[in-house]
């Protein structure tokens, strides 16, 4: 009894788990791959072998550990960019489509920045992004080539805002 006392003591009390079953935290790799990025972390990252990187609640963001750290960078940008912005937060929200855009806009241009654009195409629209590397390239090609998506970002339950 006084051994887990004094263990509890010295490891202060357990720290709530954000991250889901079969991935971790990993400070290190989080350092570098915000300095990578360019940008301050902005909220945990969890990392697990084969995970489908994603926003999870609570601003987690979960990476595949077994991704390079060029392209763990970019696509942890492009998370980030569908967090809400720091403090003051402004008066309305982008369309999701048009964030989605914004979204993988950053990532490519870290992707190419980082020299890890993917050879094998993915995103689809890399090789449009390249010849016009903008947001609204992207954009156009979620409207056109990926209407069912682009209907889905758009929907009326989406809450959206016309003046941003
Ligand atoms: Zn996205």
């Amino acid at each position: 009894m006084v051994g887990v006392l004094v263990l509890s003591l010295l490891l202060g009390c357990p720290r709530e788990a954000r991250c889901p079953a079969g991935s971790a935290e990993d400070p290190a790799r989080l350092a570098r791959l915000s300095e990578l990025a360019g940008r301050s972390p902005r909220g945990p990252v969890c990392f697990g072998v084969g995970a489908e990187p994603a926003l999870l609640p609570g601003a987690v963001a979960r990476l595949d550990a077994s991704w390079p750290d060029a392209a763990a960078a970019a696509r942890l940008a492009h998370l980030w960019e569908h967090l809400p912005p720091p403090a003051p937060a402004p008066a309305c929200a982008p369309r999701p489509w048009e964030q989605e855009a914004r979204a993988w806009h950053a990532e490519l241009l870290l992707r190419r920045s980082l020299g890890a654009i993917d050879q094998a195409g993915r995103p689809p629209f890399t090789q449009a992004w390249l010849a016009d590397p903008r947001p609204e390239t992207v954009a156009a090609w979620l409207r056109t080539e990926a209407p069912a998506a682009s209907r889905a970002l758009s929907s009326p339950r989406t809450p959206r805002c016309s003046c941003c």
